[in-house]
């Protein structure tokens, strides 16, 4: 199984951090030991002074495939829910002032957190995520630079996607720093798929 992320995907949060904004998808990928199961406590590392979280809709691969034209692209994946990218925001701007990857950053234990998987809903999607009970964040799937369908489409060109796969879909404006204590809830329109604390 791999984690396949894409950075940038909603203008105002590239904004945010003083990034342009793509005209091609920009993709990473976590490991499979960074999936963080429904449920289970997120261990803040030692590596890191200046955690991030980024609240994502993550999309589950449904069925194997390579070169997936556009408009076949949601046959590939069934089930949606809320994720979040974990994300080392100190050593990641070191990586980038290097030109080194990311992938110390993005990619360690328990940094890809996922919710419960439910179907699609129509599009529209709309999320949020809760930090401590307070909205941090809120995303529109219509505010996406690059659709689902366009970035199923465009990964397939590169890696064969296998069924299990997951795919986090980019953060919209207001990630932020964690602490110690902190939780986290993330929602699928009104219904809650994600719930995890920071130990
Ligand atoms: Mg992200």
């Amino acid at each position: 199984m791999k984690i396949i992320c894409i950075g940038r995907n909603y203008i105002d949060h590239a904004k945010e951090l003083n990034n342009p904004v793509p005209k091609e998808p920009l993709i990473f990928l976590k490991p499979d030991s960074a999936q963080l199961l429904p449920g289970k406590p997120f261990f803040y590392p030692n590596f890191s002074k200046e955690i991030h979280y980024e609240g994502e809709l993550v999309l589950k691969i449904s069925r194997n495939g390579r070169h997936i034209e556009p408009q076949f692209a949601h046959k590939y994946y069934d089930k949606i829910t809320v994720g979040i990218d974990f994300t080392a925001r100190d050593l990641q701007q070191k990586f980038k002032e290097k030109g080194w990857p990311w992938e110390l950053a993005k990619g360690f234990d328990g940094s890809a957190a996922i919710g419960r998987f439910i179907p699609i809903p129509p599009s529209p999607i709309v999320y949020s995520l809760r930090k401590n009970g307070e909205q941090v964040q809120w995303g529109n799937t219509k505010d996406m630079i690059f659709s689902f369908d366009q970035i199923i489409s465009y990964v397939s060109r590169f890696f064969t996607l296998k069924m299990g796969d997951l795919v986090f879909t980019g953060t919209p404006s207001g990630v932020g720093p964690i602490q110690i204590g902190d939780s986290f809830e993330g929602f699928v329109g009104e219904e809650q798929v994600l719930d995890v604390k920071i130990l």
